[in-house]
Protein backbone atom coordinates (compact mmCIF):
# COMPACT_ATOMS: atom_id res chain seq x y z
CA UNK A 1 0.00 0.00 0.00
CA UNK A 2 1.79 3.71 -1.01
CA UNK A 3 1.39 5.92 1.72
CA UNK A 4 -0.80 8.48 -0.62
CA UNK A 5 -3.21 6.38 0.06
CA UNK A 6 -3.43 6.51 4.10
CA UNK A 7 -5.30 8.86 5.21
CA UNK A 8 -4.12 11.25 8.58
CA UNK A 9 -7.07 9.77 10.54
CA UNK A 10 -6.57 6.42 10.49
CA UNK A 11 -2.70 7.19 11.54
CA UNK A 12 -4.53 9.52 13.92
CA UNK A 13 -7.17 6.25 15.15
CA UNK A 14 -4.00 3.96 15.49
CA UNK A 15 -2.20 6.31 17.39
CA UNK A 16 -5.32 6.76 20.30
CA UNK A 17 -6.40 3.49 20.47
CA UNK A 18 -2.90 1.81 20.46
CA UNK A 19 -1.33 4.09 22.98
CA UNK A 20 0.77 5.86 20.98
CA UNK A 21 -0.24 10.08 20.69
CA UNK A 22 -3.30 11.52 22.61
CA UNK A 23 -4.15 14.88 22.84
CA UNK A 24 -3.18 16.92 25.74
CA UNK A 25 -5.12 17.66 27.70
CA UNK A 26 -8.32 16.16 25.94
CA UNK A 27 -10.12 15.41 30.03
CA UNK A 28 -10.78 19.71 29.67
CA UNK A 29 -11.28 19.97 25.89
CA UNK A 30 -7.91 19.75 24.93
CA UNK A 31 -4.93 21.95 24.11
CA UNK A 32 -4.19 22.56 20.26
CA UNK A 33 -1.13 22.16 19.59
CA UNK A 34 0.19 19.96 22.18
CA UNK A 35 0.46 16.50 22.00
CA UNK A 36 1.38 13.56 24.68
CA UNK A 37 3.13 10.64 24.11
CA UNK A 38 1.95 7.47 25.34
CA UNK A 39 3.42 3.88 26.52
CA UNK A 40 3.95 3.00 22.95
CA UNK A 41 4.49 6.70 21.53
CA UNK A 42 7.05 7.63 24.18
CA UNK A 43 8.99 3.97 23.25
CA UNK A 44 9.27 5.23 19.27
CA UNK A 45 10.17 8.71 20.15
CA UNK A 46 12.56 7.80 22.21
CA UNK A 47 14.34 5.14 20.09
CA UNK A 48 14.14 7.70 17.38
CA UNK A 49 16.28 9.88 19.35
CA UNK A 50 18.98 6.79 20.23
CA UNK A 51 19.57 6.22 16.73
CA UNK A 52 19.99 9.62 15.85
CA UNK A 53 22.88 10.51 18.76
CA UNK A 54 24.05 7.03 17.99
CA UNK A 55 24.60 7.98 14.26
CA UNK A 56 25.55 11.77 14.79
CA UNK A 57 27.27 11.79 17.95
CA UNK A 58 28.56 8.05 18.85
CA UNK A 59 29.83 7.16 15.51
CA UNK A 60 31.42 10.04 14.75
CA UNK A 61 35.10 11.36 15.80
CA UNK A 62 33.85 14.88 15.46
CA UNK A 63 30.87 15.55 17.15
CA UNK A 64 30.38 16.90 20.85
CA UNK A 65 26.83 16.62 22.50
CA UNK A 66 25.30 18.99 24.81
CA UNK A 67 21.81 19.49 26.71
CA UNK A 68 20.91 22.94 27.13
CA UNK A 69 18.55 25.36 29.25
CA UNK A 70 15.18 25.74 27.44
CA UNK A 71 14.53 29.52 29.30
CA UNK A 72 16.79 31.63 27.00
CA UNK A 73 18.42 34.92 27.68
CA UNK A 74 16.46 37.82 25.92
CA UNK A 75 19.69 39.11 24.49
CA UNK A 76 20.80 35.72 23.08
CA UNK A 77 17.35 35.88 20.89
CA UNK A 78 17.50 39.87 20.47
CA UNK A 79 21.46 39.47 19.04
CA UNK A 80 20.26 35.59 17.01
CA UNK A 81 17.66 38.09 15.26
CA UNK A 82 14.56 36.07 16.50
CA UNK A 83 13.37 38.59 18.42
CA UNK A 84 12.73 40.93 15.35
CA UNK A 85 12.40 38.51 12.66
CA UNK A 86 11.20 35.29 13.77
CA UNK A 87 7.55 35.78 12.83
CA UNK A 88 4.94 34.52 10.19
CA UNK A 89 2.58 36.86 8.72
CA UNK A 90 -1.36 36.50 10.03
CA UNK A 91 -4.23 37.87 8.52
CA UNK A 92 -8.00 37.75 10.13
CA UNK A 93 -11.05 36.62 8.47
CA UNK A 94 -13.63 39.89 9.14
CA UNK A 95 -16.73 38.15 8.62
CA UNK A 96 -16.24 34.84 10.89
CA UNK A 97 -12.76 36.03 12.89
CA UNK A 98 -10.98 33.05 11.95
CA UNK A 99 -7.18 33.80 12.28
CA UNK A 100 -4.47 32.33 9.73
CA UNK A 101 -1.17 32.03 8.42
CA UNK A 102 -1.37 34.49 5.68
CA UNK A 103 1.43 32.16 3.43
CA UNK A 104 -0.83 29.48 3.77
CA UNK A 105 -3.85 30.93 2.07
CA UNK A 106 -4.80 32.25 -1.31
CA UNK A 107 -6.72 35.05 -0.29
CA UNK A 108 -9.61 32.96 0.97
CA UNK A 109 -10.79 32.46 4.59
CA UNK A 110 -10.06 28.55 4.98
CA UNK A 111 -12.89 28.50 7.74
CA UNK A 112 -15.79 30.30 5.63
CA UNK A 113 -14.36 31.46 2.35
CA UNK A 114 -14.94 34.97 2.98
CA UNK A 115 -12.38 36.93 0.76
CA UNK A 116 -13.16 40.04 3.30
CA UNK A 117 -9.13 39.83 5.11
CA UNK A 118 -7.68 41.88 7.11
CA UNK A 119 -4.08 43.20 6.11
CA UNK A 120 -1.34 40.58 6.73
CA UNK A 121 0.69 41.88 10.31
CA UNK A 122 4.12 39.95 11.89
CA UNK A 123 3.24 37.68 14.87
CA UNK A 124 6.16 36.48 16.45
CA UNK A 125 6.00 33.02 17.47
CA UNK A 126 8.38 33.44 21.04
CA UNK A 127 6.31 32.32 23.90
CA UNK A 128 7.25 34.87 26.40
CA UNK A 129 7.94 34.49 29.98
CA UNK A 130 9.47 35.96 33.46
CA UNK A 131 11.98 34.47 35.52
CA UNK A 132 12.62 35.26 38.95
CA UNK A 133 9.35 36.65 41.31
CA UNK A 134 9.11 40.18 39.89
CA UNK A 135 7.46 40.75 36.28
CA UNK A 136 9.77 43.32 34.25
CA UNK A 137 11.31 44.34 30.95
CA UNK A 138 14.38 42.79 32.48
CA UNK A 139 13.27 39.46 33.67
CA UNK A 140 11.34 38.67 30.13
CA UNK A 141 13.06 35.09 29.03
CA UNK A 142 11.67 33.12 25.93
CA UNK A 143 11.04 29.06 25.82
CA UNK A 144 13.80 28.59 22.81
CA UNK A 145 12.09 28.53 19.52
CA UNK A 146 15.11 26.28 18.24
CA UNK A 147 17.80 24.06 20.32
CA UNK A 148 20.42 25.75 18.37
CA UNK A 149 21.23 29.05 20.14
CA UNK A 150 22.41 26.98 23.45
CA UNK A 151 24.47 25.78 20.82
CA UNK A 152 25.99 29.00 19.66
CA UNK A 153 26.34 30.45 22.85
CA UNK A 154 28.35 27.65 24.45
CA UNK A 155 30.34 27.23 21.50
CA UNK A 156 33.79 28.76 22.98
CA UNK A 157 32.96 26.76 26.65
CA UNK A 158 32.98 23.91 24.66
CA UNK A 159 35.67 24.40 23.01
CA UNK A 160 37.78 25.67 25.56
CA UNK A 161 36.98 22.05 27.31
CA UNK A 162 37.51 19.72 24.32
CA UNK A 163 39.91 21.10 22.85
CA UNK A 164 38.21 20.74 19.12
CA UNK A 165 40.10 21.62 15.99
CA UNK A 166 37.79 22.87 12.69
CA UNK A 167 35.69 21.18 11.44
CA UNK A 168 33.44 19.82 14.37
CA UNK A 169 30.03 19.73 15.73
CA UNK A 170 27.92 20.30 18.21
CA UNK A 171 24.52 17.65 18.67
CA UNK A 172 21.69 18.86 20.59
CA UNK A 173 18.04 16.82 21.15
CA UNK A 174 15.65 18.99 23.16
CA UNK A 175 12.26 20.83 23.30
CA UNK A 176 11.57 23.66 21.60
CA UNK A 177 8.98 26.36 21.65
CA UNK A 178 6.71 27.63 18.43
CA UNK A 179 3.39 29.82 18.93
CA UNK A 180 2.22 28.53 15.48
CA UNK A 181 -0.84 30.62 14.65
CA UNK A 182 -2.36 27.69 13.21
CA UNK A 183 -1.40 24.02 14.36
CA UNK A 184 -2.58 21.18 12.27
CA UNK A 185 -2.17 18.21 10.77
CA UNK A 186 -1.72 16.10 14.19
CA UNK A 187 2.13 16.39 15.71
CA UNK A 188 3.44 17.68 11.99
CA UNK A 189 2.46 21.49 13.48
CA UNK A 190 2.15 21.93 16.94
CA UNK A 191 3.66 24.78 19.47
CA UNK A 192 5.81 22.81 21.35
CA UNK A 193 8.22 20.23 20.05
CA UNK A 194 11.66 18.13 19.82
CA UNK A 195 14.08 18.78 17.60
CA UNK A 196 17.60 16.96 16.96
CA UNK A 197 19.87 19.81 15.72
CA UNK A 198 23.48 19.63 15.02
CA UNK A 199 25.27 22.72 14.35
CA UNK A 200 28.52 21.68 12.26
CA UNK A 201 31.25 24.23 12.10
CA UNK A 202 33.60 24.82 9.43
CA UNK A 203 36.57 27.04 8.15
CA UNK A 204 34.88 29.68 5.54
CA UNK A 205 35.22 28.83 1.96
CA UNK A 206 34.75 24.74 2.83
CA UNK A 207 31.19 25.65 3.72
CA UNK A 208 29.32 24.64 0.67
CA UNK A 209 31.25 21.34 0.35
CA UNK A 210 29.97 20.28 3.57
CA UNK A 211 26.21 21.64 3.12
CA UNK A 212 26.50 19.34 0.41
CA UNK A 213 28.15 16.40 2.53
CA UNK A 214 25.74 16.69 5.53
CA UNK A 215 22.76 16.61 2.75
CA UNK A 216 23.55 13.69 1.60
CA UNK A 217 24.30 12.49 5.03
CA UNK A 218 20.69 13.49 6.36
CA UNK A 219 18.62 12.00 3.69
CA UNK A 220 20.83 8.48 4.03
CA UNK A 221 19.91 8.44 7.27
CA UNK A 222 16.24 8.60 7.18
CA UNK A 223 16.42 5.95 4.00
CA UNK A 224 18.86 3.71 7.43
CA UNK A 225 15.79 4.24 9.27
CA UNK A 226 13.44 2.25 7.23
CA UNK A 227 11.91 4.97 4.75
CA UNK A 228 11.08 4.37 1.83
CA UNK A 229 13.55 6.17 -0.15
CA UNK A 230 10.36 7.38 -2.92
CA UNK A 231 8.76 8.91 -0.36
CA UNK A 232 11.81 11.64 0.47
CA UNK A 233 12.25 14.19 -1.78
CA UNK A 234 15.35 16.93 -1.26
CA UNK A 235 14.00 20.54 -1.98
CA UNK A 236 16.42 23.57 -2.27
CA UNK A 237 14.41 26.46 -0.76
CA UNK A 238 13.90 30.02 -2.87
CA UNK A 239 16.06 32.80 -1.95
CA UNK A 240 12.75 34.60 -1.07
CA UNK A 241 12.15 31.89 1.30
CA UNK A 242 15.56 31.73 3.30
CA UNK A 243 15.21 32.53 6.76
CA UNK A 244 17.23 35.89 8.63
CA UNK A 245 20.18 33.45 9.26
CA UNK A 246 20.46 30.70 5.96
CA UNK A 247 22.69 31.41 2.65
CA UNK A 248 20.90 28.16 1.28
CA UNK A 249 19.10 25.73 2.58
CA UNK A 250 17.98 21.89 1.28
CA UNK A 251 14.78 20.77 2.70
CA UNK A 252 14.17 16.73 3.04
CA UNK A 253 10.74 16.68 2.63
CA UNK A 254 8.66 13.54 3.24
CA UNK A 255 5.36 12.19 1.22
CA UNK A 256 2.69 12.86 4.65
CA UNK A 257 -0.63 12.24 4.25
CA UNK A 258 -1.30 15.73 4.03
CA UNK A 259 1.27 17.15 1.27
CA UNK A 260 4.76 16.45 0.53
CA UNK A 261 6.20 18.52 3.54
CA UNK A 262 9.43 19.33 5.84
CA UNK A 263 10.87 16.57 7.34
CA UNK A 264 14.25 18.24 8.18
CA UNK A 265 16.09 21.17 7.05
CA UNK A 266 19.68 21.51 6.14
CA UNK A 267 20.81 25.42 5.99
CA UNK A 268 24.01 26.78 5.95
CA UNK A 269 23.81 29.49 8.68
CA UNK A 270 26.98 31.41 7.44
CA UNK A 271 28.83 32.94 10.38
CA UNK A 272 25.43 34.99 11.39
CA UNK A 273 25.05 33.56 14.55
CA UNK A 274 28.94 33.30 16.20
CA UNK A 275 29.09 36.82 14.72
CA UNK A 276 25.92 37.42 16.26
CA UNK A 277 26.68 36.79 19.60
CA UNK A 278 30.44 37.96 19.11
CA UNK A 279 28.90 41.50 18.33
CA UNK A 280 27.14 41.34 21.21
CA UNK A 281 29.42 41.11 23.52
CA UNK A 282 32.02 44.11 21.98
CA UNK A 283 28.78 46.15 22.70
CA UNK A 284 28.10 44.69 25.88
CA UNK A 285 31.76 46.13 26.82
CA UNK A 286 30.08 48.91 28.84
CA UNK A 287 29.54 46.93 31.70
CA UNK A 288 32.07 47.46 34.10
CA UNK A 289 33.39 44.28 34.86
CA UNK A 290 34.20 43.97 30.77
CA UNK A 291 35.76 47.53 30.79
CA UNK A 292 38.29 46.62 33.21
CA UNK A 293 38.96 43.55 31.46
CA UNK A 294 38.83 44.04 27.88
CA UNK A 295 40.28 40.24 27.33
CA UNK A 296 37.36 38.85 29.19
CA UNK A 297 35.02 40.04 25.75
CA UNK A 298 34.10 36.25 24.77
CA UNK A 299 34.99 36.39 20.51
CA UNK A 300 33.65 33.53 19.46
CA UNK A 301 36.24 33.30 17.15
CA UNK A 302 39.32 30.91 15.90
CA UNK A 303 42.74 31.85 16.37
CA UNK A 304 45.51 29.24 15.36
CA UNK A 305 49.09 30.43 15.19
CA UNK A 306 50.18 31.09 12.49
CA UNK A 307 46.29 31.94 11.11
CA UNK A 308 44.11 34.71 10.44
CA UNK A 309 41.83 34.63 13.59
CA UNK A 310 37.99 34.18 11.52
CA UNK A 311 34.68 33.61 12.73
CA UNK A 312 33.63 29.72 11.76
CA UNK A 313 30.82 29.17 9.51
CA UNK A 314 28.15 26.78 10.19
CA UNK A 315 26.44 23.88 8.62
CA UNK A 316 23.27 22.99 10.60
CA UNK A 317 20.99 20.01 9.89
CA UNK A 318 17.64 20.38 11.86
CA UNK A 319 15.63 17.67 12.03
CA UNK A 320 11.66 17.80 13.86
CA UNK A 321 11.86 14.82 16.11
CA UNK A 322 7.62 14.68 15.90
CA UNK A 323 7.88 14.79 12.36
CA UNK A 324 10.48 11.81 12.18
CA UNK A 325 8.17 10.10 14.42
CA UNK A 326 4.80 10.85 12.20
CA UNK A 327 6.67 9.96 9.48
CA UNK A 328 7.78 6.65 10.77
CA UNK A 329 4.07 5.77 11.17
CA UNK A 330 3.00 6.75 7.91
CA UNK A 331 6.06 5.11 6.31
CA UNK A 332 5.48 1.52 8.16
CA UNK A 333 1.71 1.64 7.78
CA UNK A 334 0.09 -1.32 5.79
CA UNK A 335 -2.71 -2.91 5.61
CA UNK A 336 -3.09 -6.34 3.80
CA UNK A 337 -5.24 -9.34 3.06
CA UNK A 338 -3.57 -12.64 4.34
CA UNK A 339 -3.99 -15.96 2.48
CA UNK A 340 -6.75 -16.87 4.41
CA UNK A 341 -8.07 -14.00 3.37
CA UNK A 342 -8.33 -11.98 6.61
CA UNK A 343 -7.36 -8.38 6.57
CA UNK A 344 -4.48 -7.30 9.07
CA UNK A 345 -3.24 -3.92 9.71
CA UNK A 346 1.03 -3.78 10.34
CA UNK A 347 3.69 -1.32 11.28
CA UNK A 348 6.36 -2.30 9.50
CA UNK A 349 8.97 -0.46 11.56
CA UNK A 350 12.91 -1.06 11.34
CA UNK A 351 13.26 -3.37 14.85
CA UNK A 352 14.87 -1.28 16.21
CA UNK A 353 12.32 1.54 16.52
CA UNK A 354 10.04 -1.10 17.40
CA UNK A 355 8.13 0.00 20.66
CA UNK A 356 7.68 -3.36 21.80
CA UNK A 357 10.58 -5.80 20.80
CA UNK A 358 8.75 -8.88 21.25
CA UNK A 359 5.51 -10.14 22.73
CA UNK A 360 5.74 -13.43 24.99
CA UNK A 361 2.37 -15.22 25.29
CA UNK A 362 0.91 -17.71 26.85
CA UNK A 363 -1.55 -20.01 24.92
CA UNK A 364 -3.63 -20.60 27.92
CA UNK A 365 -3.43 -17.98 30.72
CA UNK A 366 -4.80 -20.76 33.40
CA UNK A 367 -2.36 -23.62 33.07
CA UNK A 368 0.30 -22.94 35.61
CA UNK A 369 3.17 -24.65 33.61
CA UNK A 370 2.62 -22.54 30.47
CA UNK A 371 2.29 -19.42 32.46
CA UNK A 372 5.29 -19.83 34.28
CA UNK A 373 7.26 -21.01 31.10
CA UNK A 374 6.24 -17.76 29.46
CA UNK A 375 6.80 -15.68 32.78
CA UNK A 376 10.73 -17.17 33.08
CA UNK A 377 11.19 -16.54 29.03
CA UNK A 378 9.89 -12.99 29.21
CA UNK A 379 12.27 -12.35 32.02
CA UNK A 380 15.19 -13.82 30.23
CA UNK A 381 14.79 -11.68 27.41
CA UNK A 382 14.27 -8.70 29.36
CA UNK A 383 17.63 -9.71 31.00
CA UNK A 384 19.21 -9.48 27.99
CA UNK A 385 18.46 -5.32 27.85
CA UNK A 386 17.01 -5.06 24.36
CA UNK A 387 13.99 -2.76 25.29
CA UNK A 388 10.54 -3.54 26.22
CA UNK A 389 9.35 -7.10 26.38
CA UNK A 390 5.90 -7.57 26.69
CA UNK A 391 4.05 -10.25 28.35
CA UNK A 392 0.67 -11.03 26.85
CA UNK A 393 -2.26 -12.96 28.45
CA UNK A 394 -5.15 -11.18 27.37
CA UNK A 395 -7.29 -12.64 24.88
CA UNK A 396 -7.09 -15.47 22.54
CA UNK A 397 -4.07 -15.90 19.89
CA UNK A 398 -5.54 -14.55 16.89
CA UNK A 399 -6.19 -11.34 18.78
CA UNK A 400 -2.29 -10.60 20.47
CA UNK A 401 -1.04 -11.17 17.11
CA UNK A 402 -3.22 -8.73 15.17
CA UNK A 403 -2.59 -6.33 18.28
CA UNK A 404 1.00 -6.87 18.24
CA UNK A 405 1.06 -6.24 14.32
CA UNK A 406 -0.66 -3.44 14.46
CA UNK A 407 1.85 -1.68 16.68
CA UNK A 408 4.79 -3.41 15.15
CA UNK A 409 5.93 -6.09 17.19
CA UNK A 410 8.49 -8.15 15.12
CA UNK A 411 8.54 -11.48 16.99
CA UNK A 412 6.12 -13.15 19.09
CA UNK A 413 6.76 -16.03 21.12
CA UNK A 414 3.93 -18.50 22.12
CA UNK A 415 4.08 -21.37 25.16
CA UNK A 416 1.74 -23.90 24.12
CA UNK A 417 0.48 -27.41 25.14
CA UNK A 418 3.31 -28.61 22.40
CA UNK A 419 5.97 -26.93 24.73
CA UNK A 420 5.17 -29.05 27.62
CA UNK A 421 4.96 -32.89 25.85
CA UNK A 422 8.44 -32.20 24.14
CA UNK A 423 11.84 -32.09 24.97
CA UNK A 424 14.14 -30.41 24.88
CA UNK A 425 11.09 -27.81 24.89
CA UNK A 426 10.40 -25.75 22.12
CA UNK A 427 7.82 -23.02 21.45
CA UNK A 428 6.24 -20.84 18.51
CA UNK A 429 7.97 -17.88 17.08
CA UNK A 430 6.01 -15.50 14.54
CA UNK A 431 7.67 -12.82 12.39
CA UNK A 432 5.63 -10.36 11.39
CA UNK A 433 6.17 -9.34 8.43
CA UNK A 434 6.08 -12.69 6.75
CA UNK A 435 3.45 -14.61 9.69
CA UNK A 436 5.76 -17.16 8.82
CA UNK A 437 5.55 -18.99 12.41
CA UNK A 438 8.70 -21.82 13.37
CA UNK A 439 9.22 -23.73 16.25
CA UNK A 440 12.51 -23.52 17.92
CA UNK A 441 14.42 -25.09 20.78
CA UNK A 442 13.79 -23.47 24.06
CA UNK A 443 17.28 -23.24 25.23
CA UNK A 444 18.04 -21.13 21.74
CA UNK A 445 15.27 -18.24 22.52
CA UNK A 446 17.57 -15.92 23.35
CA UNK A 447 20.56 -16.34 21.05
CA UNK A 448 17.85 -16.51 18.10
CA UNK A 449 15.96 -13.38 19.15
CA UNK A 450 19.36 -11.00 19.28
CA UNK A 451 20.12 -12.30 15.90
CA UNK A 452 16.68 -11.21 14.15
CA UNK A 453 16.74 -8.48 16.16
CA UNK A 454 19.91 -6.88 15.24
P1 LIG B 1 7.96 25.07 8.63
O1 LIG B 1 8.35 25.79 7.35
O2 LIG B 1 7.27 23.76 8.39
O3 LIG B 1 7.26 25.95 9.63
P2 LIG B 1 10.58 25.65 9.52
O4 LIG B 1 11.32 25.77 8.20
O5 LIG B 1 10.18 26.89 10.22
O6 LIG B 1 9.34 24.68 9.33
P3 LIG B 1 12.94 25.01 10.95
O7 LIG B 1 13.02 26.31 11.63
O8 LIG B 1 13.88 24.72 9.83
O9 LIG B 1 11.44 24.75 10.47
O10 LIG B 1 13.03 23.89 12.07
C1 LIG B 1 13.72 22.66 11.87
C2 LIG B 1 12.77 21.48 11.99
O11 LIG B 1 11.99 21.56 13.18
C3 LIG B 1 11.75 21.38 10.86
O12 LIG B 1 12.29 20.74 9.73
C4 LIG B 1 10.66 20.57 11.49
O13 LIG B 1 10.93 19.18 11.38
C5 LIG B 1 10.72 20.96 12.95
N1 LIG B 1 9.65 21.92 13.25
C6 LIG B 1 9.66 23.24 13.04
N2 LIG B 1 8.49 23.81 13.43
C7 LIG B 1 7.73 22.78 13.90
C8 LIG B 1 6.42 22.71 14.46
N3 LIG B 1 5.68 23.79 14.65
N4 LIG B 1 5.96 21.50 14.84
C9 LIG B 1 6.72 20.38 14.68
N5 LIG B 1 7.94 20.39 14.16
C10 LIG B 1 8.47 21.58 13.78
Amino acid sequence: MSNQSITMEEIVSLCKRRGFIFQSYDLYGGLQGLYDYGPLGCELKKNLKEAWWQDMVYSRHDVEGIDGSILTHKQALKYSGHEDTFTDPMVDCKDCKFRMRADHIDGKCTNCGSTNLTEARDFNLMFKTHYGPVESTDSTAYLRPETAQSIFTNFKNVLDATSRKIPFGIAQIGKAFRNEITPRNFIFRVREFEQMELEFFVKPGEDDTWHEYWIKERLNWWQQQGINPENLVLEPQKKDDLSHYAKATTDILYRFPHGLEELEGVANRTDYDLGSHTKNQAELNIQASVKDNPDSISKLQIQTPGEKPYIPFVIEPSAGLDRGVLALLVDAYCKETLADGKQRTVLKLKPSLAPIKVAVIPLAKNNPEIVAIAKEITESLQALKIGRIRYEDTGNIGKAYRRNDEVGTPLCITVDFETLEQEPKTVTIRHRDSTEQIRIDYLEITSYIQSQLN
